[in-house]
This record gives structure tokens, sequence and C-alpha cells, in this order.
């Protein structure tokens, strides 16, 4: 299991990042995508940015970009009023269970 996994069982939302290149890599690996080099795990943001996102029955799915580099996609929750892209929202809760889990509610809310 990856330490990506890892973290995710355990609630922790974290990324692999470059020291050398001083950005984020992303999907996370234990090597840098440019220069191959180690990178370091460091948590996440909690804080992203509707990208886009589709509503099915009472449920609404989105892409969520973290950082300005990560985009996951995640769920809703307690979602009343409208929604559009750009808005803020935070992750409140995300799960590893052989695929990972994102789910999100308007920041500020
Ligand atoms: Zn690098």
């Amino acid at each position: 299991m990856s330490t990506f996994e890892q973290e995710m069982k355990k609630g922790n939302f974290v990324c692999s990042e470059c020291q050398k290149c001083n950005k984020l890599v992303w999907p996370p690996n234990d090597f840098c995508n440019t220069c191959f080099g180690k990178v370091r795990w460091r948590p996440v943001s909690k804080l992203a940015t509707v990208v886009e996102f589709s509503r099915k029955e009472n449920t609404v799915f989105c892409v969520a970009e973290f950082e300005k580099t990560i985009r996951v996609m995640g769920s809703l929750e307690s979602l009343s009023g409208q929604i559009k892209v750009g808005e803020k929202i935070k992750l409140v809760k995300c799960e590893f269970n052989g695929k990972e889990r994102f789910i999100f509610q308007i920041a500020g809310s």
C-alpha cells in the first residue's frame, strides 16, 4: 500500500512534493515525475475550488481543485441552495477503501 493510501485510510489527505522542483507531484508518487528525485509527503490544504459539478438525485458530485494543482472527484454534503463553478469548498472527510473518497462542504457553512 502506498503512503498516500495509508494516510487516506487514516483520514489524512496528503500529497508528495518535490523539494528540488518545488512542486506537488500529482498523482502522488514516491518519486518526482519531473526529476525522479525523492519526494516529501505533506498534508494538502483543506480548501478547494469547484471545477465542475453534476447532480444525481440528491447528491452533488464535483471535481475539486486543491492548491491549483490537485484535482479529485468528490461529493458535497449538506448542500442547501445553489452551487457554482469557482465556489470555495472544504474537505470534511476522506477515506480509502480500495479507492479514494472525498467529501466536501461549502466553505464557511
Ligand atoms: Zn523534482
